[in-house]
């Protein structure tokens, strides 16, 4: 065998791997999350020593089985979700031109569903119909229920692909396990109008971090007959963060996740079941920690976490105003300054996109990450530093955004060729200037 060829199969190994690992291992780790938040004091160690003195038997111990009211509170939840996304009225917008050519067409319904989604959850508390507790109190079963649908549903995902895709941007690697991890269509749908991606990434999985957040914030109030003010900081920042999404959802279906991510493992399974888990896992701590923050370090920390979702707001929507306008707007106050880069489409046409290389996108090539960590860690400092695992969420983000910025890097540089070689001379730091 060939030098170079050694090489490939010894990468493609590596990958299915860690593809393998990945596929393994997420499933127990938000078991075990849950676990140690809810019922070990958020104390790895405690859960450690649990499993030291169990062993495989302690995990099979603590994982709860997927009970009948967990599977009804996931049903109604992503029935009523289902429903808005098709029933609730929204403007026409295009997505952006896909590698074969397709343009998807969406329905921006998104933060009608939201306003929808919590006015009626808050109402259901209210009058007494239905009490958020009772989603906190059998969390374990519904993450459980979760883990265990949302494979079926990736393994109906890639049938699907294989069987009865919804557009010519789909696709076998050749392997099953890439297949299954990656995905095979990039818009798969049901029918013309539903599409399962805008269903798993928005309104099932970002969806369900805001009504978790709510969720706990109410555990505490009916427990302790109050909110702590850490709580609340918490609350309110993952709330601007989630409101942040749904007011901008159409810019999201713009980027990697829904433009360039197939509907496989990685990203359905990942927000159907590790979004209302991992992501919401601050939270789901300060329920049983209620520090008290006082005023001033609570307002400065709610201060700061908002700039940071406010930046990184700026950040997505000055690449966006800047494309919908083809460079005819101001950023700063300024003419933007820009690269036009050519590429080829899959089809053989030559194309041409512009890349922003001033505002935010002239400091580093996805400076657009820093504020979406610090944000992490400001809904996170309530917490304050007594144990490591509510820092947990800002930890993987860390380097979900690191391998994120690289593999984008790698794209769009296999995509623009020379064009992104110049913007790399001109902005040459990947995220943080100056430092990397
Ligand atoms: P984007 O898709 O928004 O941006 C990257 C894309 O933008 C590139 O693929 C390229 O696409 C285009 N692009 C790159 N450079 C430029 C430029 N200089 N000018 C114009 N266009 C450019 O990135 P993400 O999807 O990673 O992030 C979107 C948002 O989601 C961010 O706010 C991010 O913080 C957040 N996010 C949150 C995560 C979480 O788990 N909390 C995970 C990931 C993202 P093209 O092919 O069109 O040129």
């Amino acid at each position: 065998m060939a030098e170079s060829d050694k090489g490939t199969v010894h990468s493609m190994l590596v990958t299915l791997a860690s593809m393998i690992s990945l596929l393994a291992l997420c499933p127990p780790f938000v078991i075990l999350l849950w676990y140690t938040m809810v019922h070990a004091d958020g104390s790895i160690a405690l859960t450690w020593e649990h499993l030291k003195q169990n062993g495989f038997q302690g995990l099979t111990d603590i994982w709860p089985s997927p009970s009948l009211i967990a599977w009804k509170i996931i049903f109604c939840y992503g029935l009523f979700e289902a429903v808005l996304q098709l029933a609730l009225p929204g403007k026409r917008v295009e997505g952006p031109i896909s590698p074969n050519g397709n343009i998807p067409v969406y329905k921006a319904n998104g933060m009608q569903a939201y306003a929808v989604t919590l006015v009626a959850y808050l109402g259901l508390w209210w009058f007494r119909i239905f009490n958020p507790v009772v989603v906190y109190d059998h969390l374990g079963e519904i993450f459980s229920a979760l883990i265990v649908g949302s494979l079926v549903f990736c393994i109906l995902l890639h049938i699907k692909g294989h069987l009865a895709p919804s557009s010519t941007d789909s696709g076998s690697s050749g392997n099953l396990i890439i297949d299954f991890y990656w995905g095979m269509e990039l818009y798969p749908r049901i029918g013309e109008n539903f599409d399962i991606k805008v269903f798993t990434n928005c309104r099932f999985g970002m969806m369900s971090w805001a009504v978790l957040a709510l969720t706990y914030c109410i555990k505490q109030y009916e427990e302790n007959g109050r909110v702590s003010d850490s709580m609340l900081v918490n609350t309110i920042l993952m709330l601007a963060y989630v409101s942040k999404f749904f007011w901008w959802e159409s810019g999201y279906w713009s980027t990697m996740d829904i433009a360039h991510d197939r509907a496989g493992f990685y990203i359905c399974w990942g927000c159907l079941v590790w979004v209302p888990s991992i992501y919401t896992s601050p939270g789901m701590y300060l329920v049983n920690h209620p520090v008290n923050l006082g005023l001033s370090a609570a307002l400065s920390i709610l201060a700061a976490g908002l700039l940071c979702i406010y930046i990184n707001y700026e950040c997505d929507w000055q690449r966006q105003y800047f494309r919908r306008t083809g460079g005819k707007c101001t950023i700063w106050g300024r003419t933007p300054t820009k690269i036009v880069a050519s590429y080829r489409t899959s089809k053989g046409e030559t194309k041409t996109s512009l890349l922003l290389t001033s505002g935010w996108w002239g400091l580093s090539r996805h400076f657009h990450y820093v504020p979406e960590i610090l944000a992490a860690f400001f809904w996170t400092a309530p917490a304050l530093f007594n144990h490591f695992l509510p820092y947990f969420y800002v930890v993987f983000l860390t380097i979900l955004l690191t391998d994120r910025a690289k593999r984008d890097d790698d794209r769009c540089s296999s995509k623009y060729g020379k064009y992104w070689k110049l913007y790399c001379q001109k902005v040459p730091y990947r995220i943080v200037p100056g430092l990397y």
